[in-house]
């Protein structure tokens, strides 16, 4: 009798058994249709023996229904699968279908439907569809994908496909990407770039496990060093993921990675095209896309033969998940690394303090690059003292920084002024009666957008227009922007400089790859003269002419529900600073703050990255937080309040008393409502030593909670919000 279990694709469910009928070939890892009740399930092969459940007689069992045309996942990702659902307490399921995560990839070959433009005109003009031809010009997708594209509903571009307006269009999607070519364009290195890269192809020919961290400043050109270890990989006929922490980065990644290797790599994200995604996947599993690069999620892809991961800028919060699996990719893609038997290169400027920690302790092979390439210096940085200096009344930029930008404009150079706030002003008040305007959803400020005209809550998505009268007086033109945000900086740069070109750099403005190349693209060809941007300009950028940077509030970093204030505001501020003067002309950093004092601002002025590392260090060691303590958080959320503070008190109560564990909690979480649901937290803090997810799993385990509760936990947690 062959008999087969399964990890199925449902949370709620355990491991599940079934007969294999005859002639079906199945391996551990296969990818499979179950029956399950009158439904079908997928579900994927699983070694019993690492797969406890109850054993079903072998008469019980039902057949499964088909394997589906994949490879089967291979060992090093069903090891991985089952790491990171244990470490961060998610169900395997959950877990796994991060790694299937295209379904449409899983049907197999052939093709798939999309469709452009006739160009013939419909017999009844409407304006919709009259939106949808001019919206469509050029582009071609599925139905879905274009009403997106459009605005319009999927019902409009049907009218429009009977109206032949719109024709299908049969694409092939399983064709291999073309290969990159590892000595396509070789540079010339420097010697310590060269040091650095040859230790990349030996840890890449040696097909070991071997955690790196490359810490070098900013262009010092570590995406060059690495390069020469993707150059190895392919060498070796071995594929490669390189990580990044915001899809906005990828267009200037694609440029370089194809100046370097004659064709653009493989690209994996969650806001791809259906069939885009379906090719990547099924060619990454076959073996047809060499060098993937993408958002976290590319982590759970089914490479055939991995040789190499990159994680660069592997410093930014944004490789850590805060919903679904809450997991953080940097550390996942050191595990992957691990069951590959490969190197993982973790590239920043400004490491995180566990990255360094770990090859501080030996665990890391640390990779260093001082020096800016080229000769290149690094830029004079400049606290600008608000207290001292204040900006004029409803103003923000102080003095000396206009003076400075005023500097730049008349030698034709660029300056980039980061504040880390999208919108035009934080909060929005009425002068006459005090009335705020607050999310109905969240315990949040609505946030002002002057540039759509509404105002917008950044943690769910609600949006009103923005109102001529206050809805609580009723009182017209009474409504006060307070703060200031990006848009509204940009406004005071037009005042000061009406003739200056200024571009507000946000992902409300760079919402698409074709909008982040036109910014790209313009700033490279000196067609902007002010960049003012949030953390989304701080990083992997290169603009030669750009040599002042102005900080606008330094100080912002520090509020907030941040478990790493500190940390995050200095990283933030050094790599903004970081792209200034970064080609032949010297760059200058004007850093305006009320907290001159402040170990993380004394640290930037004085270039003394060690001095901060060591203080906060002392800090985190005393407080027993990461990497010498562990943090967890609990999150219980239901959409009653009562329900909720019931659950978190039962929590609470329940909690276990033990020397290595501390609880602190419940209580109200910083956000207490988001999305309709209120909240409270816990936080736990660990000795090293301690058994921290089997202690929070006896805990939590045996308590029940009524439907409507949502208890989440999240394991070394970044924010605390
Ligand atoms: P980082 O990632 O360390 O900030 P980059 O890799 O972006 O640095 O390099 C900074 C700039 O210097 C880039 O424009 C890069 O192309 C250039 N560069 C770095 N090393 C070399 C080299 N060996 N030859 C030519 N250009 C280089
Ligand atoms: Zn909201």
């Amino acid at each position: 009798m062959n008999r087969v279990r399964l990890l199925v694709m449902n949370a709620a469910l355990g491991p599940l058994d079934y007969r294999v009928p005859d002639g079906m070939s199945l391996e551990p890892g296969s990818v499979v249709v179950a029956p399950l009740g009158p439904r079908q399930v997928t579900g994927i092969v699983w070694e019993s023996e690492r797969l406890p459940g109850t054993e079903v007689p072998d008469a019980r069992l039902r057949p499964l229904l088909g394997a589906l045309p994949v490879p089967p996942l291979r060992a090093p990702l069903r090891r991985l699968i089952e790491w990171t659902a244990d470490y961060y307490i998610a169900s395997m399921a959950s877990v796994a279908r991060m790694a299937l995560s295209s379904s449409a990839a899983l049907r197999g070959g052939g093709t798939i439907t999309e469709y452009r433009l006739t160009g013939a005109l419909p017999p009844r003009m409407t304006p919709q569809r009259d939106a949808a031809l001019s919206a469509l010009e050029g582009e071609q997708g599925t139905i879905r994908e274009l009403a997106d594209l459009a605005g319009v509903s999927e019902a409009v571009l049907r009218g429009l496909v009977n109206a032949d307006c719109l024709e299908a269009v049969e694409v092939a999607i399983d064709r291999p990407f073309p290969a990159p070519r590892p000595d396509h364009a070789p540079p010339d290195l420097s010697p310590g770039q060269q040091e650095a890269a040859d230790r990349f192809v030996d840890a890449v020919k040696a097909r070991k496990f071997a955690p790196m961290l490359l810490d070098g400043v900013t262009g010092s050109g570590k995406t060059e060093t690495y390069f020469e270890g993707v150059a190895e990989a392919l060498r070796l006929g071995r594929q490669v993921l390189v990580l990044l922490p915001e899809i906005a980065l990828t267009q200037n990644f694609l440029k370089r990675f194809e100046a370097r290797f004659g064709v653009a790599p493989t690209v994996w994200h969650s806001a791809q095209k259906q069939s885009d995604r379906r090719r990547a996947w099924r060619q990454v599993s076959e073996g047809g896309a060499s060098v993937v690069v993408g958002a976290r999620s590319a982590l759970f892809l089914p490479f055939r033969d991995l040789g190499l991961i990159v994680v660069d800028e592997a410093h930014e919060i944004s490789f850590k998940q805060d919903d679904g699996v809450r997991y953080n990719a940097r550390d996942v893609a050191v595990m992957r690394a691990r069951f590959e038997r490969i190197p993982a290169i973790l590239a920043s400027a400004t490491p995180a303090l566990e990255s360094l920690q770990m090859a501080e302790a030996g665990v890391y092979e640390k990779i260093d690059l001082p020096a800016r390439f080229g000769g290149a210096v690094l830029p004079d940085i400049r606290i600008l003292d608000l207290r001292e200096e204040s900006p004029p009344r409803g103003r923000w930029l102080a003095p000396s920084l206009v003076k400075a930008m005023e500097e730049r404009l008349e030698r034709g150079e660029q300056s980039l002024l980061f504040l880390n706030r999208r919108g035009y002003a934080p909060l929005t008040l009425c002068r006459q009666c005090g009335y705020r305007f607050q999310c109905p959803n969240c315990s949040a400020w609505l946030v002002e957008h002057r540039l759509t005209r509404r105002l917008a809550c950044h943690h769910c998505g609600h949006q009103v227009t923005s109102p001529e009268a206050c809805p609580e007086c009723g009182e017209k033109d009474c409504l006060a922007a307070c703060g200031p945000g990006v848009e509204r900086i940009a406004d005071e740069v037009a005042e000061i400089f009406p003739d200056a070109r200024t571009a507000v750099v946000t992902s409300d403005t760079l919402s698409s790859p074709d909008k982040i190349g036109e910014f790209v693209d313009a700033a490279q060809a000196g067609e902007i003269d002010v960049i003012v941007g949030t953390q989304l300009v701080t990083k992997g950028y290169h603009f030669p002419e750009l040599t002042l940077v102005g900080v606008v509030d330094a100080d912002l970093g520090l509020e907030g529900g941040d478990l790493r204030a500190a940390e995050r505001s200095y990283q933030q501020i050094a790599q903004v600073a970081g792209r200034a003067g970064r080609a032949a002309k010297p760059g200058e950093v004007l850093i305006q703050t009320r907290h001159p004092e402040a170990p993380v601002i004394a640290a930037l002025a004085a270039y003394d990255r060690d001095a901060f590392y060591e203080a906060e260090s002392d800090a985190r060691r005393n407080a027993g937080a990461p990497p010498f303590g562990r943090w967890a958080a609990i999150i219980v959320s239901s959409e009653d309040e009562a329900e909720a503070a019931e659950a978190a008190r039962k929590i609470g109560g329940s909690a276990p008393r033990l020397d290595d564990i501390a609880v602190y909690g419940p209580a109200p979480a910083p956000l207490s409502m988001l999305r309709g649901r209120y909240r409270y937290r816990l936080l736990i803090n660990a000795r090293r030593s301690a058994a921290l997810q089997q202690t929070i799993r006896e805990w939590l385990g045996p308590l029940d909670h009524p439907q409507g509760v949502r208890v989440g936990v999240d394991i070394d947690p970044y924010s605390f919000v």
